[in-house]
C-alpha cells in the first residue's frame, strides 16, 4: 500500500495523477494484476479522462458546475460546500486499472486525475497493487 499526497491549489481543479500511479506501480513489482486507487475524502473524487487535451477537463469542470451549482439557496447541508460532496459521491473516490507487463493498461489518450471540489487542500491518494 501506497500513500500520496497531492496539494490542490483551487476550489475545484483536477490534477493529473498518472506519472504518481505509474511510479507506484512500478515500486510494487507487480507484472500482471490490479491497481486500486482511493481517495479518503467526502469533497474530491477520482476519475480517468483524456490528458493529452486539457481542454477536455475544463469542459467537465465547466459542466459540473452548470449541473451542479456551488450557490443552492435548497442546499441543507451547512458547512456550505454540498455541491463538492455532491459531485465527489456522483463521480466516486476510487479506480481499478489492470496491470500487464508492469503497467498500467490505460488507453493511449486516459489520465488518472484527482478532482478537487473544495480546495485548495492536502489530499491522501492511497493506491495499492495487487498481483492476479
Ligand atoms: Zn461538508
Amino acid at each position: 500500500m501506497s500513500l500520496i499526497k497531492v496539494k490542490t491549489t483551487r476550489r475545484t481543479s483536477f490534477v493529473n495523477i498518472t506519472h504518481l500511479v505509474k511510479e507506484e506501480v512500478r515500486k510494487s513489482g507487480v507484472k500482471s494484476g490490479l491497481c486500486l486507487i482511493y481517495v479518503p475524502h467526502t469533497t474530491c473524487a477520482l476519475f480517468i479522462n483524456e490528458g493529452a487535451d486539457p481542454d477536455v477537463i475544463k469542459d467537465i469542470a465547466y459542466m459540473l458546475e452548470k449541473l451542479i451549482p456551488w450557490d443552492d439557496r435548497n442546499y441543507a447541508h451547512a458547512e456550505g460546500n454540498s455541491a463538492a460532496h455532491i459531485r465527489s459521491s456522483i463521480i466516486g473516490n476510487s479506480r481499478i486499472v489492470p496491470i500487464e507487463g508492469g503497467e498500467l493498461m490505460l488507453g493511449t489518450w486516459e489520465s488518472i486525475f484527482l478532482a478537487e471540489f473544495d480546495g485548495p487542500r492536502e489530499r491522501k491518494v492511497i493506491i495499492k497493487t495487487m498481483p492476479c
